[in-house]
């Protein structure tokens, strides 16, 4: 042969005995057949088959394979971000004229694409109080198809009763999804409890640090995963390979990261309902938080993740007080190794619940840092928060 033959024609050398212990990162768009015989019949390879990059490569099935076992999913399809991994969740079970539920404290995002991209192809979108299933009950209606949950709920972590709102979206025929993010499968499996799909944004605490987008679409009844195959590999939509190889790195130390900000967020926690500068603590861990019987009886832990809030007089001071921190980095997303401080309004992002208390929280996440030091930075900000409130006091 040509250099030139040579230089595009790769050999195959022996890949025996060569077992590592992660998984090669496969990138692929065109995968060759034998002959023209296999590439006609390409069509019959079936789900563990392979045929084009797009529907799959051995690193994103592998990621795809240990979620599934996880979640004890029958089936896990990888998505670009969280985001596409909620709204290609609901999406193919959607036509014009059905109806979703969609819990009150659901990520915000999906609240948009609710009301924008869902309303907009006639699919008709209520809200439900995430407390109180009397009112998911009230809501539900003979054409709801979806019943969609977060829990704990986005910023302010209301822990739902789950198996009872199964029961209740089940008993109409709709099918229950949960966005699992903040408790990751290590925390919540909600396919156990009932639910019917189950999202993870891997790109915070299972990916791990802060790098990588990825999310996961994952289903209890193998009669789920066909609908949403069809409408991903219609949209054109692929996991990439590198990305999956990043978040299969980082979930082989899920377990100890999430367990070690579990421990240093329940001790802060505690620490911080105490403080005359925080009104609130919102962290389903704590004796007392919303959902607090549900999480002990449902959920095998918590993250690190839960949310500050302030008085009406001391709220107005957060964002300058927020200066004062060194090893909290202010920025959104969370699960990275790095501590983020993030403010957060609420108000908005409510329409079947009220958020009454001053629209500023500030969502804390607790990561790999030491703990001691992490501590300072927090009252370095407490106490900016203290001076600052003092001297508007007394400005008055
Ligand atoms: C961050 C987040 C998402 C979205 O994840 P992306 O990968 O950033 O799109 C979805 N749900 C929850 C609860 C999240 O916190």
């Amino acid at each position: 042969m040509s250099d030139l033959t040579d230089c595009v024609i790769t050999p195959r050398v022996a890949t025996e005995g060569f077992d590592p212990v992660g998984v090669g990162v496969h990138r692929a768009s065109t995968i060759l057949f034998a002959d023209a015989a296999a590439y006609a019949s390409r069509g019959e390879r079936g789900d563990k088959g392979y045929s084009y990059g797009l529907y799959g490569t051995p690193t994103t099935r592998t990621l795809e394979e240990k979620l599934s076992r996880l979640e004890q999913a029958a089936r896990t399809f990888l998505v670009p971000s969280g985001q596409a991994a909620n709204a290609l969740a609901v999406m193919p079970f959607l036509k014009s004229g059905q109806h979703i539920l969609l819990a009150d404290t659901v990520y915000p995002p999906m609240r948009d694409f609710a009301l924008g991209d869902l309303a907009r192809l006639g699919v008709s979108v209520d809200f439900f109080d995430p407390t109180d299933l009397g009112d998911l009950q009230r809501k539900m209606r003979s054409d709801t198809r979806i019943v969609w949950c977060e829990s704990p709920g986005s910023t302010t972590m209301e822990v739902m009763d789950i198996p009872a709102a199964v029961e209740i979206a089940h008993r109409s025929g709709a099918l229950l999804g949960v966005d699992n993010t903040w408790a990751t499968p290590l925390n919540l499996k909600p396919l156990t409890l009932g639910a019917d799909l189950v999202t993870e944004a891997l790109t915070k605490y299972v990916a791990g640090h802060s790098d990588v987008l990825m999310g996961s679409i994952s289903v209890r009844d193998p009669e789920f995963a066909p609908p949403i195959k069809a409408m991903i590999s219609h949209m054109g939509i692929g996991a990439s390979p590198d990305d999956a190889s990043l978040v299969l790195r980082g979930l082989e130390t899920l377990g100890v990261r999430l367990r070690h900000s579990e421990a240093v967020a329940r001790r802060f926690a505690a620490r911080l309902v105490e403080h005359p500068m925080v009104d609130q603590v919102l962290f389903p861990a704590l004796p007392g938080a919303p959902g607090h019987e549900f999480f002990k009886r449902d959920f095998l832990g918590a993250s690190g993740v839960f949310t500050l809030t302030f008085s009406e007089s001391i709220a107005p001071h957060v964002w300058s007080a927020l200066d004062a921190l060194r090893l909290f980095a202010i920025g959104a997303s969370w699960g990275g190794t790095r501590s983020l401080a993030a403010p957060m309004p609420v108000r908005a992002s409510r329409s079947a619940t009220q958020w009454t208390g001053p629209d500023i929280t500030l969502r804390l996440s607790i990561g790999l840092e030491e703990e001691t030091e992490l501590w300072e930075d927090l009252e370095r900000f407490l106490g900016a928060l203290e001076e600052y409130s003092a001297g508007s006091d007394a400005a008055q």
